[in-house]
């Protein structure tokens, strides 16, 4: 897809080309605009910015083609990239979070109207030929980051197909096409009202549940029962709550039975996968997705995660042991646990062995509090000064917004995170980091200040109208600063390789490293507060939450591993798979991964979304955990708070963004012995 990347909904920001070169700042008013955006006032703003921003780049082009080859000519795709950034990622965010439906819509045109100008760009042979001349003729006089530029930008154009001619080309846009469709397909199929989970009940089943979830059931008169229509969230509140063993089976057998169709479809997805990587001159579509990443190769991946597997097999057991227990407890001793009993006993150990009080948890986390604790926790680790500033007028998108600038120590600007974090009709909902402007070098003394929006739903107690956060609420709002710190810290030439514009298995190192910090005992202490008296979360408390952290994790563990093998092992084929042999590698791979086996009846796979974002990538966030694991390991553990680990975690990491070879990267961080070569790429130590 060339420099434009899909935005995850795990919030990585689109790695879509194009920010506010020096030139456009004196066509458009220099009153802030929205989203701090210049010139965007009223949603007709973004008609013209759009119009603006492509006959401006068409211009940029029309001189970069003509002028020539030399390293100038990078320096100029990234300003073409940044332009169309400045206005792309602006409508991106705008379309997830702005309440109005008229800014909404203007948004969606301009995003889908830079987006195609975007495919144009790539698919233009003008440019690509003048990147190769420039790397010819000066690649020794380019700065490594430059190289690197070039290097990723040629890449980029290539993996959309640039370089093939004649049959091969229209085999490869029919292959690529065919996938997107399959891809979107999938998707439709999981939310058909034809293919939606539902259970029926008896009557009995029925007044057994948690009068909640007896608000998810309709009377059914003409099968004299009760029939509920079950999401993701209501079916796991289901399966940790309901008494009844036969109605968690029900419950389980539903949501994990996967949508009759999407097994022609999921066929059909891996064959035009398959067929896309090979007129690339790749094996198979693993290949071609991991080639730009840090692991590299499905080898290193298999490796890495069969490593993994075995280092969770006995303290999964234990955990089994400890779940049998309970099970015991409620006379269903006969010493196999059924899959769907899992998350209902597991929650009940949960609560007992615990002693966890989560309303009470609570208390310590009101929004306010956690957020001047997060600030603080940045000033120690990183030296940084966070500032609330009023936002000026027309910039905001909504009352709640908060608009944090961050500074370093000596006062030097980093660049700004706004807090979108209450939860709103229409808003996107879940949590992200959306990049709004990139950081660059604009000259040897400026630099475009990057800015990022942090979106969430953290919706208000009901007991005392306020945001108490939970804990896990918490960690995310860690796990997303830690993309932001990633991107306000970012001090690359470039806006191409900047912040969060990473290779996937490394731009989740900084957020999974940030989200200990919610499991530390220290930084607990600063972030957590009681909302009336300020008194910071108790010992015992931290005790409690750091036991329900480690209890399952094995068992958890497992059950991503088993996410991640079966997206690497689908991807991995050299030729089509049928619908069968999909089920069975799917339900192999569970057998021998997980102390729960497959349910007859069900086909997970089927329903598992992620294969069509993630395309055999899905790996990244147990490899980016396990990185993270061993940076806090050797720098934080035990004084997470002291100088010296943050500011090296800066200076080696979070200031790169994408611009390093990753290898190189990881190893300056953690050391010469932090990756083990295996396939032809890299896995981190277990
Ligand atoms: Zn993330």
């Amino acid at each position: 897809m060339g420099w434009a990347r899909e935005a995850r909904a795990s919030g990585e920001s689109a790695k879509t080309p194009m920010g506010a070169p020096r030139v456009m700042r004196s066509w458009f008013s220099t009153r802030v605009g929205l989203y701090g955006l210049n010139g965007l006032h009223v949603p007709g703003d973004f008609e013209r910015l759009a119009r603006e921003t492509i006959g401006k780049c068409t211009a940029m082009a029309g001189a970069l083609k003509a002028a020539p080859a030399r390293a100038a000519t990078v320096k100029a795709l990234d300003e073409i990239s940044d332009a169309v950034c400045t206005v792309v990622d602006v409508a991106e965010v705008c379309r997830h979070t702005h309440p109005n439906r008229e800014f909404v819509q203007a948004a969606e045109r301009a995003y889908v109207q830079l987006q195609d100008y975007v495919a144009a760009l790539n698919a233009d042979a003008g440019l690509y030929e003048a990147l190769r001349a420039a790397r010819r003729a000066d690649e020794a006089d380019m700065s490594s980051e430059c190289r690197r530029v070039a290097l990723t930008l040629q890449e980029d154009f290539e993996r959309g197909g640039i370089h093939l001619e004649g049959r091969a080309r229209t085999k490869f846009d029919d292959a690529l096409s065919k996938s997107l469709e399959f891809g979107m397909e999938f998707q439709r199929n999981l939310v058909r009202p034809e293919h939606v989970n539902a259970v029926e009940l008896d009557d009995d089943a029925y007044r057994l549940l948690p009068r909640k979830l007896q608000q998810c059931f309709q009377r059914s008169e003409s099968t004299s029962s009760w029939r509920g229509v079950l999401d993701a969230s209501s079916a796991s509140t289901m399966l940790r709550s309901a008494q009844n063993s036969d109605v968690r089976r029900k419950v389980f057998v539903a949501s994990n039975a996967g949508p009759e169709p999407n097994k022609n479809v999921l066929a059909n997805l891996l064959s035009a996968r398959t067929d896309v990587a090979r007129s690339l001159g790749f094996q198979t579509y693993a290949n071609f997705a991991m080639s730009p990443l840090l692991a590299r190769t499905p080898e290193a991946v298999r490796a890495f995660l069969l490593d993994f597997s075995d280092s969770l097999r006995e303290r999964a057991k234990d955990e089994r042991a400890l779940i049998q227990k309970y099970a015991a407890n409620n006379h269903q001793g006969d010493g196999i646990i059924s899959t769907w009993d899992k998350a209902y006993f597991m929650s009940q150990a949960r609560g007992n062995e615990c002693e966890f009080d989560s309303r009470a948890i609570s208390e310590y986390f009101p929004l306010e509090g956690v957020i001047v604790g997060i600030g603080e926790l940045l000033s120690r680790v990183l030296g940084l000064e966070i500032q609330m500033q009023d936002l000026a007028s027309g910039e905001g998108w909504t009352e709640d917004l908060k608009k944090l600038v961050v500074k370093t120590r000596d006062g030097e600007m980093r660049g700004t995170i706004y807090l979108d974090l209450l939860p709103r009709p229409g808003k996107f909902n879940h949590a992200a980091h959306f990049v709004i402007r990139c950081s660059r070098k604009l000259s040897s003394t400026e630099r475009q200040h990057p800015s990022v929006a942090l979106v969430c739903n953290f919706a208000a107690n009901s007991r005392t109208g306020r945001a108490l956060l939970t804990h896990a609420e918490v960690e995310t709002l860690l796990h997303e600063f830690g993309h932001a710190m990633h991107s306000v810290l970012s001090d690359t030439e470039y806006q191409h390789l900047s912040g969060t514009r990473a290779p996937m298995d490394i731009v989740e190192v900084p957020s999974h490293l940030f989200e200990h910090f919610a499991w530390d005992p220290d930084a607990l202490k600063l972030l957590g507060k009681h909302y009336l008296t300020s008194e910071p979360l108790p010992n015992g408390m931290i005790n409690a939450l750091r036991k329900s952290k480690s209890i399952f994790d094995a068992i958890e563990s497992q059950q991503q591993l088993v996410f991640a093998m079966t997206d690497l092992e689908l991807h991995n084929q050299t030729s089509t798979l049928s619908p069968a042999s999909i089920g069975d590698l799917a339900a192999s791979i569970q057998n021998e991964h997980s102390l729960f086996p497959v349910v007859p009846g069900t086909n997970w796979e089927l329903r598992f979304g992620h294969f069509v974002g993630y395309g055999s990538t899905y790996y990244s966030y147990l490899y980016a955990d396990v990185l993270a694991e061993d940076i806090w390991k050797r720098f934080f553990a035990g004084d997470s708070l002291a100088p010296g680990a943050g500011e090296s975690l800066r200076d080696k990491l979070l200031r790169h963004g994408g611009s390093r070879d990753p290898e190189i990267l990881v190893r300056e961080v953690l050391g010469s012995d932090a990756l083990y070569e295996v396939g032809g790429g890299f896995r981190p130590r277990v």
